[in-house]
């Protein structure tokens, strides 16, 4: 069977934390375990990541590991017992974690320098709404638009309103340390509200000499406003469609979605569109018709990757949920077109781009078995994979986290080989791992891309188009 284009996140939870539950997960076609760093004790996390890792190993086929920070949620604070609100009714919100019964309290409590009469805080994402309608040290009351019950810890968002915390917390630093730890192959960062809380978690990552690649969430209006700034500087994104939906209002979403990931195609970077993808399935074996459309559709709009949330962390249905994603993008993947791009000179040409366009077209032209990329840090691989080449992309590097970060580019086969000292032992040994893994076979017309300079990152600079 040819290889499914489309990459499958799945979030790890209670739900997939046992060997045989994560074999079949890889089974069904998982590509990359995410742990929500938002949930779970440290001691959790570690024992999937080392599951995941044995999965992995048993599987033969590389697996990224996403390490989703918190970022600066804002949240309920501690209740002794749950609130139940009414429309109509009011509430004081004090801010900080702790309140005296019958207040609400919300942390952190930085918030009392922003909160606004006419402000809306919206709970449990938008479940139960309030507005602010008077505002005095540290305390602001409120009327309650939409009731319903509020217990501890419950998520918040202010929607327009700009939070004066760090991208980074406390919390997140140590969670950072942590998931670096583990041997993340990326790091999630939420809530990202400028290109800034991008390029400040690269330099820690920098700083802490890690190769791990940064998944920029984009989940509030500001970020949605610098969206081209925020993808210059990441080396992923993701559509987080619950927050998000939660910030702009969820009738925002579908075109919002359209435009980050045509933008992140254009720039060549992966884009993984993320929530409530097959909810219903936490629950049942089958998704909705329009859960399975808002899969295919994703795929249409060129998403590199799908996920899946409390589908596969804590639903009846995990196996279930990825096996009904692979479905869908194999039965929607041969509508998909070629992206071709007309050459055009610009202010700023990449030399990678218009190689790759060349490959692409080649491999065409020539109906080729696959395009073989040998790479460095997968920056090549990814800008093949931007025009969504029918032909296989096959990439090649000696890096291992290169391995692990290709698994989310749709169309990539990524495979490690070892370290060549020429182009032509480039060339060889790719053409070598190309035919074990079973996609060319020994006589396939295949066009292959690499730079002359071997071992160098951006040096992609020869096409050859080779018999296997
Ligand atoms: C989201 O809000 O859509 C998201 C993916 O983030 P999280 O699951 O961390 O809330």
């Amino acid at each position: 069977m040819s290889p499914r284009r489309t990459k499958i996140v799945a979030t790890i939870g209670p739900s997939s934390s046992s060997p045989e539950q994560l074999d079949a997960l890889v089974a069904a076609g998982m590509d990359a375990a995410r742990l929500n760093l938002s949930h779970g004790t440290h001691d959790d996390h570690s024992a999937r990541a080392a599951l995941v890792r044995e999965a992995e190993e048993r599987a033969g086929r590389p697996l990224a590991l996403i390490g989703d920070l918190q970022g600066p949620k804002l949240r309920v604070g501690d209740l002794s017992v749950p609130l139940q609100l009414e429309q109509g009714d009011e509430i004081t919100v004090v801010v900080g974690l702790n309140g005296n019964p019958g207040e609400l309290p919300i942390a952190p409590a930085a918030i009392g320098e922003v909160l606004r009469p006419g402000h809306e805080v919206l709970i449990d994402d938008g479940l139960v709404r309030l507005q602010v309608e008077e505002v005095g040290s540290g305390r602001a009351r409120c009327g309650v638009l939409v009731g319903g019950p509020v217990s501890s810890h419950k998520g918040v968002n202010l929607p327009g309103v700009p939070i004066p915390i760090p991208s980074l917390t406390r919390k997140d630093l140590e969670d950072l340390e942590f998931a670096l730890g583990l041997g993340c192959d990326f790091i999630a960062l939420s809530f990202v509200r400028a290109a800034a809380d991008v390029r400040d978690l690269k330099a820690l990552l920098e700083q802490e000499g890690s190769n791990a690649h940064v998944i920029a969430k984009i989940e509030k209006s500001e970020a949605v406003d610098v969206l081209e700034d925020v993808l210059a500087e990441t080396d992923a994104v993701m559509v987080a469609r619950g927050d998000l939906g939660v910030e702009i209002g969820p009738e925002l979403v579908p075109l919002v979605q359209k435009r980050i990931i045509s933008r992140a195609l254009e720039r060549g970077k992966p884009v993984i569109t993320a929530t409530q993808m097959l909810e219903s399935m936490i629950h049942h074996p089958e998704p909705t018709r329009a859960e399975a459309s808002d899969v295919a559709n994703a795929i249409l709009d060129g998403t590199s990757a799908v996920m899946l949330s409390g589908e596969t962390a804590v639903g009846e249905y995990p196996v279930q949920a990825v096996r009904t994603m692979d479905r869908i993008a194999r039965a929607v993947e041969p509508s998909l077109g070629y992206r071709h791009q007309i050459p055009e000179a610009t202010e700023d040409p990449t030399i990678g781009n218009a190689m790759s366009n060349a490959a692409c077209d080649l491999a065409e032209a020539l109906g080729a078995s696959a395009i073989l990329v040998p790479t460095f840090t997968g920056r090549t691989a990814s800008a093949v994979a931007r025009l969504r080449p029918r032909r296989p992309i096959v990439a090649l590097t000696h890096k291992r986290w290169s391995v692990h970060q290709m698994a989310i580019e749709w169309g990539v086969t990524p495979l490690w080989i070892p370290e060549c000292k020429d182009v032509e032992d480039l060339w060889n040994r790719s053409i070598d791992a190309a035919k074990e893994s079973g996609l060319v076979e020994a006589g396939d017309t295949i066009v292959i891309t690499a730079g002359t300079a071997v071992n160098i990152p951006g040096s992609t600079n020869v096409i050859k188009v080779d018999v296997a």
